[in-house]
């Protein structure tokens, strides 16, 4: 599914996120950069080791904020790592953070000059965000920052199972009454 947003483009597909061509992938880090299991662990099996030293360096990611690194093999020529809330209720600030994650991974591409960029869907996973409302937020951030940033051309959220892409499909079938349909 596809729409428009001025000039932009959102854009949902099912699969993969470490075979998209994007210019830039955004991996659901930890704070501390370590690597891990799920959309992480893909990213660095698929990106070689050259990702993590990169990693090391910077040293670490609070919580809503996002750093970048180099795609290694990657097709991506960029990885934006940021790191989501752990769903803890939904009373200790996760929407913000949430929000703030994606917010977040869309600046650092604008200021790089990044004009495509895929996201896995942040957080629910080992992070246990609720998926209908993680995608409530993960949408609404993106067409927010979509409007007033027309610099960035594409933005594809890539989801792993048809669950996921279902519900983030409804969300946005929700939201689009004023978006223009491709
Ligand atoms: P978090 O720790 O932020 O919850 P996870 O990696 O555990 O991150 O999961 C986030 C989401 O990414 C989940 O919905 C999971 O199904 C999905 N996912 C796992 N592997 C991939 C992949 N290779 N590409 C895209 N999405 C993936």
């Amino acid at each position: 599914m596809q729409v428009k947003i001025n000039n932009s483009i959102l854009e949902l597909v099912q699969g993969d996120i470490t075979k998209q061509g994007t210019e830039a992938i955004v991996n659901a880090a930890n704070s501390g950069l370590r690597g891990g299991g799920g959309v992480d662990g893909a990213i660095h099996r698929a990106g070689g080791p050259q990702i993590m030293e990169e990693c090391w360096k910077i040293g670490g990611c609070p919580t809503g904020s996002a750093v970048i690194t180099t795609g290694g093999r990657l097709q991506a020529r960029y990885v934006i790592h940021t790191v989501g809330p752990v769903y803890h209720g939904g009373n200790r600030g996760e929407a913000e953070l949430l929000a703030g994650a994606y917010r977040s991974s869309l600046k650092l591409a604008s200021e790089k000059g990044i004009r495509t960029i895929a996201f896995p869907s942040l957080s629910t996973g080992a992070y246990g965000y609720p998926l209908d409302e993680a995608a409530r937020i993960a949408i609404k951030t993106v067409v927010d920052y979509l409007k007033d940033h027309p610099e960035i051309g594409l933005v594809r959220f890539v989801l792993f199972n048809a669950d996921a892409y279902g519900t983030f499909e409804t969300t946005l079938r929700d939201t689009q009454s004023p978006l223009i349909p491709l």
